[in-house]
């Protein structure tokens, strides 16, 4: 393989530095948006696809491994045309491909059946679903699974933002619902704020938002400020 493509490079080590490097800048574009920092937690399930509730900022370190193997055995299929015939064994594999495998392995705590992305990228997005899900407590537990609960959930985030049909939101109620769909403080105010029925409201919003109390200002729960 002559002409190798810098995933295909990346995925023969661990922490290749260039895709850490757009992990970080993917995360921080996303702080940004958010106006603040992403815990752990809420940057591992904003890597998970729309299905298992996430945003679908794949993460290029995680998956590099996987797109690696993958290409191999996609390139193995045309070998006549790209492999010479004396190196084309049963044993033959192209340079990284063991490492990036066992890579893989130790990433899923087995071998994959199969060598396609699409099967491998299933397998990495259950074990870490499962994984984060494990992590969680137990308020971020029915949160996390209401918002991976069905494809239909996140389809406000695949929405064109088109203002003439109401599909746009305006950055505040955008940055709150994505704080919310992630499990951030959406009130850090200091003090924090006082619903008239005297309860302190929580940090997530639940107070305003659960329609448990009746006093909550007309308007504050459809988007929380
Ligand atoms: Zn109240």
């Amino acid at each position: 393989m002559q002409n190798q493509s810098p995933t295909q490079n990346c995925s023969s080590r661990k922490s290749h530095p260039p895709l850490l490097d757009f992990d970080n800048n993917m995360r921080s574009v996303l702080s940004t948006l958010t106006h603040g920092p992403i815990p752990d937690q809420a940057w591992s399930q904003a890597t998970l696809p729309f299905s298992y509730g996430g945003l679908g900022l794949r993460s290029a370190s995680r998956f590099a491994s996987a797109a690696f193997i993958s290409s191999c055995h996609s390139t193995r299929l045309l070998s006549p045309e790209t492999i010479p015939s004396s190196l084309l064994t049963q044993d033959f594999t192209f340079p990284g491909e063991v490492t990036a495998l066992d890579l893989l392995t130790d990433l899923l705590g087995e071998q994959p059946d199969q060598p396609s992305q699409i099967a491998c990228q299933r397998l990495l997005d259950q074990q870490q679903f499962n994984h984060l899900k494990s992590q969680l407590d137990i308020r971020n537990q029915v949160r996390f699974l209401a918002v991976s609960g069905s494809l239909e959930t996140s389809s406000w985030l695949k929405a064109v933002p088109l203002s003439s049909m109401g599909l746009a939101m305006l950055g505040h109620e955008y940055n709150t619902s994505i704080r919310l769909w992630l499990g951030i403080p959406t009130i850090t105010m200091s003090p924090p704020l006082v619903c008239p029925c005297s309860a302190t409201m929580d940090q997530f919003g639940d107070h305003a938002c659960t329609y448990v109390c009746h006093e909550v200002p007309t308007g504050y729960n459809d988007i929380m400020p």
